[in-house]
């Protein structure tokens, strides 16, 4: 039989989580670890999005790793060519290159209890592992609605995150179909190029006004010859935004302020009465994730652009037809619908110790312990978890302290010998859950009056941290060896945690 590779952990995913987790492992002294990658280069969502106008809308200064800071973001919020060129650069200065498995999809992971660790089989062939840290990210699956008719369009079809730059959109009539943070960046990208856009929008958008500008050479000259300028700069970033998220949190009544500022927003750009009372929401801000843009509306109102306020119900022919009933021809569609959030097909592919699926285990929503842990699925990890995303501010600061949490829990395992395995007790997680459930009752996601993508089909919020990220930094500072079972390799039984002690 071949013999397979073996490592200490496996992390897979080379977005921002799974490129951050593997310079925790060096930091930590691991280096037996790969990087599985399905893809050709590294940078998870920022490989994968490249449609016209894409970027952040977070500043770049926060939305960057604290021990990797850039002092040459070229403006306030970086575009994806920049960001993805970060990602490139973080690779190379930290030597992860070695460790990238790059086009090894991971088809399966099984955790083998005899043996203690986790069997990954890929597209390129098994290795083994024993610990999985699986940073595959929530943005990752693109999701395309079933629309009736789509498949005998004629015309050219693609999502936002695969968009085909072989396609010439100039003269084209296309249809954008959703309104979210993708396609309200596509717009006014493609606008000006395009014969006619068709806009569908399901439920309008709360966009704030996007105040974007270069960073001067003065200041990035200042932030390379004095980087706690840079430190100072990011803090300030994080700070105001740990002061807003309380509104989110808590207060979502204070919001009405933001509305104010928002409605403004859509005044100043559209003066037809009717097209603005289609893209006012009627729900509360901040419910959905709130856009910024500058540019977003001015577009709308080209007399190049409709905007059907109604999801898009079929395609008949070369039409796109609206649940209003208003039909178009185009040459084009392309979808801004979003991703498989809540229902990542990555869970599909992972078997924990009762020989169940993650999906299977989530099937009621999903749930871990600290956002990283699952019941059942020993040694598995994942960057990016359950109820781990933020409304308000930059990933990269949970991912952060995700990152401090699988540091311990290195540590941890490491100091249990060779050949143990921790497993989160069911009575840990649910006692976490019940915590961030009792915290979201009264937070804008679930009391604003929408539905959004932070929400599973059960309606629970399974994706969006409750609180500040400091809250969720201290959360994530340590492993609590009483929230886990220690499995011995051979057993696969409990040990009684007494015992450890
Ligand atoms: P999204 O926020 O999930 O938006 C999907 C859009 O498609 C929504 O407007 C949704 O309408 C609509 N939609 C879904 N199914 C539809 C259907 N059958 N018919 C018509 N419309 C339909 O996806 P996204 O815009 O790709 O953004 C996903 C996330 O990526 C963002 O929330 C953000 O976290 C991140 N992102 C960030 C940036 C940035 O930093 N600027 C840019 C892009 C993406 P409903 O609202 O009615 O559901």
């Amino acid at each position: 039989m071949a013999k397979h590779e073996h490592v200490r952990v496996a992390v897979i995913g080379s977005g921002f989580g799974g490129l951050g987790a593997a310079v925790r492992l060096r930091r930590e002294g691991i280096t037996d670890f790969v990087v599985l990658e399905r893809a050709d280069s590294v940078g998870g969502t920022w490989r994968d999005n490249s449609y016209p106008g894409c970027a952040c809308d977070v500043p770049s200064h926060l939305y960057s790793f604290s021990f990797a800071p850039n002092p040459d973001w070229p403006r306030v919020f970086s575009g994806q060519s920049h960001i993805r060129a970060y990602l490139e650069h973080l690779t190379d200065t930290f030597g992860l290159r070695p460790h990238l498995r790059l086009n090894h999809e991971v088809l399966l992971m099984r955790w083998i209890t005899e043996a203690a660790h986790w069997e990954i089989e890929t597209s390129r062939g098994i290795i083994t592992a024993d610990v999985v840290v699986s940073a595959t990210g929530p943005l990752s699956d693109p999701k395309v609605p079933e629309v009736s008719g789509l498949d005998s369009f004629p015309g050219k079809v693609f999502h936002s995150a695969r968009w085909d730059h072989g396609y010439d959109l100039r003269g084209k009539r296309v249809a954008v179909i959703g309104t979210g943070a993708s396609a309200i960046q596509i717009v006014p990208a493609i606008q000006p190029d395009v014969a006619r856009l068709t806009l569908f929008q399901r439920t309008p958008p709360w966009v704030l006004p996007r105040a974007d500008r270069a960073i001067s050479g003065a200041e990035r000259w200042l932030h390379r010859k004095v980087p706690a300028t840079a430190v100072a700069r990011r803090g300030l970033l994080w700070g105001i935004r740990e002061l807003q998220v309380q509104a989110f949190t808590k207060r979502p009544d204070e919001l009405g302020l933001v509305e104010r500022v928002a409605k403004a927003n859509i005044a100043r750009a559209i003066k037809d009465p009717a097209l603005r009372a289609r893209l006012t929401p009627s729900y509360r801000i901040g419910c959905k994730r709130i856009l910024l843009s500058s540019t977003y509306y001015p577009a709308l109102a080209r007399p190049n652009v409709d905007v059907v306020s109604s999801g898009l119900a079929e395609v008949r022919g070369s039409a796109v037809v609206g649940a209003d009933g208003a039909q178009t021809e185009v040459d084009a569609i392309i979808f801004g619908t979003g991703f498989h959030v809540t229902d990542m097909p990555i869970a599909e592919r992972v078997v924990g110790a009762d020989g169940i699926t993650l999906a299977e285990a989530w099937k009621d929503g999903m749930e871990s312990l600290r956002g990283a842990t699952a019941a059942g699925f020993p040694n598995w990890m994942t960057v990016i978890g359950p109820n781990t995303g933020l409304g308000n501010s930059s990933m990269i600061l949970m991912i952060e302290a995700q990152l401090s949490y699988l540091g311990d829990y290195l540590r941890t395992l490491g100091s249990l010998g060779p050949g143990a395995a921790l497993t989160p007790r069911p009575a840990a997680v649910d006692a976490w859950n019940h915590r961030v459930q009792e915290r979201m009752k009264r937070t804008v996601w679930n009391t604003g009056g929408c539905t959004s993508w932070y929400l599973d089909d059960n309606g629970r919020n399974t994706t969006i941290w409750p609180g500040t990220t400091t809250e969720f930094r201290r959360a994530t500072r340590a492993v609590d060896l009483r929230e886990y079972d220690v499995v011995p390799a051979r057993t696969g039984k409990p040990r009684d945690r007494e015992a450890l002690r």
